[in-house]
């Protein structure tokens, strides 16, 4: 099938066309993110294969359904960026990745807990320098202390077994209990008690209406205070602004994201010579208690090898008119059923 790959850099093109030895699809790769400016790149391609922040809007998708498409292949788990219902009124199908490795995230969120918690990112600073001081780098030990894991499922269940692993107290909220969190010795607890009880708090529940800034004003203000809110999941789950007034309130202990709400004009990209224009962004990066990182916790080899070779599985399923596993239907985003 003629595929347009949007939004795609070296290491994906490196990884799809390993994977398309075995497909022989012709993949067309374009560097833009989709949108309704770029949507006219997809004349004449039956399937457009899209990442996190491109955008699949009703208005894209129209266009796209104008030009023919008729398959949408995210190579990506969240599926937030594309307008379902809008797409099965038009009848372009979509299909996502739905666990490329959930390893990958939850390793990394735990990589951003341990760099806040035990100031390694200054540590590192500092030695380089010659300045062997030990001030201002002390952290607690995470034995014994509660771990808060909203969502549980794929990542979030590793997460939460990670932390187990430390000597942790698990507590979780979701909407949709997962058995193998409590048998891993996890706790079920309504989101208010969650907020109030751990000293970590990580989330890893999908962005939907209902979970768009979850964390906000009210959230923080229900937190313990000096607790460290992890966030690898999708950014709007978090009120930046909000976040901003916690941490300088001390009310938030530590940050660490890895995700945006507008990190679709940032990431991604090569933006070191020139001026960030996004304030909000910019104040984030003031604090010294605070890790942003670009949206790589996804980003190991193992991950890349499955993304590649189960989007274009998806893509040859519905070519050859099979059924595929991994195809989203459009009551996913509207009920919010667990994915
Ligand atoms: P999953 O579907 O396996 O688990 C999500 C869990 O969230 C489910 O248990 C679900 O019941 C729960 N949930 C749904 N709505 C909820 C709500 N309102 N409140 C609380 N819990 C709710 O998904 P996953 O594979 O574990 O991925 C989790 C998220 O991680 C994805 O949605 C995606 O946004 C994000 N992600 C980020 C990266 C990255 O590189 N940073 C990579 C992959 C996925």
């Amino acid at each position: 099938m003629r595929v347009a790959v949007f939004n795609t850099k070296p290491y994906d093109r490196q990884f799809l066309d390993a994977a398309n030895d075995e497909h022989g699809h012709e993949l067309v790769y374009l560097e833009p993110l989709l949108s309704p400016d770029t949507a006219c790149l997809t004349s004449g391609f039956p399937a457009v294969c899209l990442f996190v922040n491109d955008t699949a809007d009703a208005k894209t998708l129209d266009i796209l359904a104008s030009h023919g498409t008729k398959l949408i292949a995210l190579r990506c788990a969240g599926f937030n960026n594309v307008d379902l219902k809008r797409a099965a009124e038009i009848g372009i199908r979509v299909v996502r990745v739905p666990a490329y490795s959930p390893y990958s995230v939850a390793e990394f969120a735990v990589g951003l807990l341990l760099t806040l918690n035990r100031k390694i990112h200054k540590a590192y600073n500092r030695v380089r320098e010659g300045n062997f001081a030990l001030d201002g780098l002390a952290g607690f030990d995470l034995h014994d202390r509660t771990i808060g894991v909203i969502g549980t499922g794929k990542i979030g269940l590793i997460f939460a077994e990670i932390m187990k692993g430390f000597g942790c107290k698990i507590l979780g909220y979701d909407l949709y209990p997962n058995p193998k969190f409590a048998e891993m010795g996890g706790r079920y607890i309504e989101l208010p008690e969650l907020l109030s009880g751990s000293d970590v708090i990580s989330l890893h529940c999908p962005l939907t209406p209902e979970t768009r800034h979850l964390i906000n004003r009210k959230a923080i203000a229900q937190m313990k205070p000096g607790a460290i809110l992890i966030n690898t999941s999708r950014g709007a789950l978090v009120d930046t602004e909000a976040v901003i007034e916690g941490l300088k309130s001390r009310q938030i202990g530590a940050l660490g994201l890895d995700v945006y709400e507008q990190e679709a004009d940032l990431f991604f990209a090569d933006l070191s010579n020139q001026i960030i224009q996004d304030d909000v962004f910019e104040r984030l990066l003031m604090f010294p208690n605070v890790i942003v990182t670009g949206h790589q916790a996804f980003f190991t080899e193992d991950a890349l090898k499955n993304i590649a070779e189960t989007t274009l599985s998806n893509i040859t399923a519905l070519e050859q008119k099979h059924s595929c596993a991994n195809e989203v239907q459009a009551d996913q985003q509207v009920a919010n059923i667990k994915a």
